[in-house]
């Protein structure tokens, strides 16, 4: 379906929960989110159905995220729900990697074909101190489990934040010669909770070429600008959504763990599927992506998203 200003939404992120082990000082406060009352969540058979109506208006991709995705229970079971909706031809994830190594395989089998994991830092210390209870071992057991697993792209997220991990640009970059994945180095965004990051936290993504003079553009993949290095067996991916903001493509939509439709990560509107009939739902994606916006506003440290969710309670 197009929205009003013409852009076709094909691309669903689905969050299957709000809750997660970890606590990313730019993502969860230390005390994590008030859990929502199971009540209030989507059942398996709600988000399914969500999904199958998304079908039917033109979506094609899904990406589980969370909250931790791989905390869910009946992860496996919503992955092969979603895998074999009709007219779903991508299904993919977003991961911190911790679980990897016991659910790679099983994702896989799912029909889950491509897995996002998170890797800030190569310093364990700063993995810890980042993450505030995370173990950098069990992140990279989790990525070597998901190349072993035989997805078809494994790709490393990267939040780049000054002073923290800029200065680790060639060592993470440098994983795509040592390993076939992509490394894609994403700004930080202003969102509630994570006011601690000052002005000096929100470097644009270009400074990552500055440090890989050898880096060579390559295309276009979505919202990420390619390099790559040398004998590299993966690409470099650069996401700028703070310093140039890709609001003229933005073909996704947001389903949260609590029903709730994000026509933009950036607003507070939100349009809910809980308790609805599949016309009802269709109704609601309908409005939804009416609604979304043309563009969002400047962001910066001062200039703060306008969702009233954490990164963690969205989607990411
Ligand atoms: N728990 C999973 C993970 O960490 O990959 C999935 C959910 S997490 C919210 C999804 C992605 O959002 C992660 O790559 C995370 O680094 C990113 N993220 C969270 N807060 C962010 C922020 N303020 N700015 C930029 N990226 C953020
Ligand atoms: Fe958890 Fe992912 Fe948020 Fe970190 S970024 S706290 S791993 S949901």
């Amino acid at each position: 379906m197009r929205d009003v200003y013409g852009r076709e939404i094909s691309y669903l992120r689905l969050s299957v929960t709000e809750l997660c082990p970890l606590r990313c000082r730019y993502c969860m406060p230390e005390e994590g989110v008030c859990k929502l009352r199971h009540e209030d969540l989507l059942t398996e058979e709600e988000m399914l159905r969500a999904v199958r109506t998304a079908a039917g208006l033109g979506i094609t991709k899904v990406r589980i995220t969370g909250g931790e995705p791989l905390t869910k229970p009946n992860i496996l079971s919503i992955c092969r729900g979603v895998s074999g909706t009709p007219g779903i031809r991508e299904t993919v994830l977003t991961t911190n990697g911790i679980r990897l190594p016991e659910l790679a395989v099983s994702l896989r089998e799912a029909g889950v074909s491509r897995v996002n994991i998170s890797l800030d830092t190569l310093d364990e210390g700063k993995y810890a101190y980042m993450t505030r209870r995370g173990h950098l071992q069990d992140a990279l057991a989790g990525i070597r489990c998901a190349l072993d697993a035989g997805f078809e792209k494994v790709k490393i997220n990267a939040v780049l934040i000054g002073g923290f991990n800029d200065d680790e640009i060639p060592q993470l970059a440098a994983l795509t010669q040592r390993w076939p994945v992509d490394v894609r180095f994403i700004e930080l965004m202003p969102m509630p909770g994570n006011q601690s990051f000052g002005s000096e936290s929100y470097i644009p993504v270009m400074k990552v070429l500055k440090c890989l003079p050898d880096a060579v553009p390559c295309d276009e993949d979505g919202v990420a600008s390619l390099y790559r290095l040398p004998g590299a067996l993966g690409h470099i991916g650069l996401i700028s959504p703070v310093s140039r903001h890709f609001c003229a493509g933005c073909n996704r939509i947001r389903l949260t763990a609590d029903g709730r439709l994000k026509p933009c990560l950036h607003s507070a509107e939100e349009f809910s599927l809980k308790g609805l009939s599949d016309a009802g739902m269709a109704e609601q994606f309908r409005r939804a992506i009416r609604a979304k916006p043309e563009c969002h506003g400047q962001l910066d440290a001062v200039n703060r998203s306008l969702t009233r969710r954490g990164m963690s309670q969205i989607g990411g």
